[in-house]
C-alpha cells in the first residue's frame, strides 16, 4: 500500500505567492513513491484555482490531489449547524460561492452562530459585533484557527487570534473545523483512504500542522522557516530546512 504525503502550501511550497527553491522538484519527484495530497486551511482560493496555478508552476497534479478546508465546513454546515442562523465573516467570493451551493447566511444580530474565515478586511466594529453577538450567546466557531495570515499588505491577524481575543473577554470558548482539529485531519485521511500511521504531513507551523496531525497519530515533517514558533508537546518525528529535503526523510520514516 503506497504511503501518503500530506503537503501544507504556505510556508512549504509557496512563500507570499512564490514557490520556494526546489519545491515543485521535491513534489513531483515523491509521487514516484507516495500518494501526494494538497492538504490547506487557505479559503483564499478554490480546488480549482489552487490547481490551476499549481499546473502553470511545473507541478504534477490534479484537482482530485487538494483537500480543501472549504468542504470540511460545508459538511460542517450541511451536517451539525444544519439548524443554526449562521453569520459567515468571509472574503465576498467565499460567501458567493457558499450561496452558488444553496448555503444561506443572516446578519450579525439575528445569528446563533458566527462562523469566522481568514477575513483581511475585519474592522475594529465588525470584530466588536462578533462580540456583541456571541456576547448575547452565539456560538463562535472558526474555519481556520491560524492566529495570523498572509494578505496582499503583509501579515495579518487571523480568526484564531480574533476568537482568543473575543473568549478572553467572554470565555465562551470556541470551535476550529480546520487544522488544527482532529475532525479535519480524520476527514482528510477518509477521503484519500489514508492509515494514520502510513502517512506523514508536513509543514511549517507548529501548532497548526504538526500538533494537529500529531494528534490523529500521523508523522510529521516540519519544515523551518523564519516565523517564529512556540514549541508545546511532542517535537515533530523530523525537521527539514526546505521541501527539497522531503522525500528523503520521508522514506527514512517508513524503512523498517
Ligand atoms: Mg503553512
Amino acid at each position: 500500500m503506497k504511503k501518503t504525503i500530506f503537503f501544507d502550501i504556505d510556508g512549504v511550497l509557496y512563500s507570499s505567492g512564490e514557490i520556494l527553491p526546489g519545491a515543485v522538484e521535491a513534489f513531483n519527484s515523491v509521487q514516484n513513491k507516495f500518494n501526494a495530497v494538497l492538504l490547506s486551511n487557505s479559503v483564499r482560493k478554490t480546488k480549482q484555482e489552487y490547481c490551476k496555478q499549481f499546473l502553470s508552476d511545473g507541478f504534477k497534479v490534479d484537482v482530485s490531489q487538494f483537500c480543501s478546508v472549504l468542504d470540511s465546513a460545508k459538511r460542517f454546515l450541511s451536517g451539525e449547524a444544519k439548524d443554526k442562523k449562521v453569520c459567515f465573516f468571509c472574503r465576498e467570493k467565499v460567501k458567493k460561492e457558499f450561496e452558488k451551493e444553496g448555503f444561506s447566511f443572516v446578519e450579525l444580530q439575528e445569528c446563533d452562530m458566527v462562523l469566522l474565515a481568514f477575513y483581511p478586511d475585519m474592522t475594529w466594529n465588525n470584530m466588536n459585533k462578533v462580540f456583541q453577538a456571541v456576547f448575547l450567546g452565539a456560538e463562535l466557531v472558526l474555519i481556520e484557527g491560524d492566529k495570523w495570515g498572509l494578505a496582499e499588505n503583509g501579515k495579518v491577524l487571523g480568526p484564531g487570534s480574533i476568537a482568543g481575543m473575543i473568549d478572553n473577554v467572554c470565555g465562551c470558548g470556541f470551535r476550529v473545523i480546520g487544522k488544527p482539529s482532529k475532525q479535519f485531519f480524520e476527514n482528510a485521511l477518509k477521503q484519500f483512504n489514508a492509515k494514520p500511521g502510513h502517512s506523514v504531513m508536513v509543514g511549517d507551523n507548529y501548532a497548526v500542522d504538526i500538533v494537529g496531525a500529531a494528534n490523529v497519530g500521523m508523522k510529521t515533517i516540519f519544515v523551518r522557516s523564519d516565523v517564529p514558533q512556540t514549541f508545546f508537546g511532542n517535537p515533530p518525528s523530523a525537521t527539514v530546512e526546505s521541501a527539497a529535503e522531503i522525500k528523503k526523510v520521508a522514506e527514512k520514516m517508513f524503512v523498517k
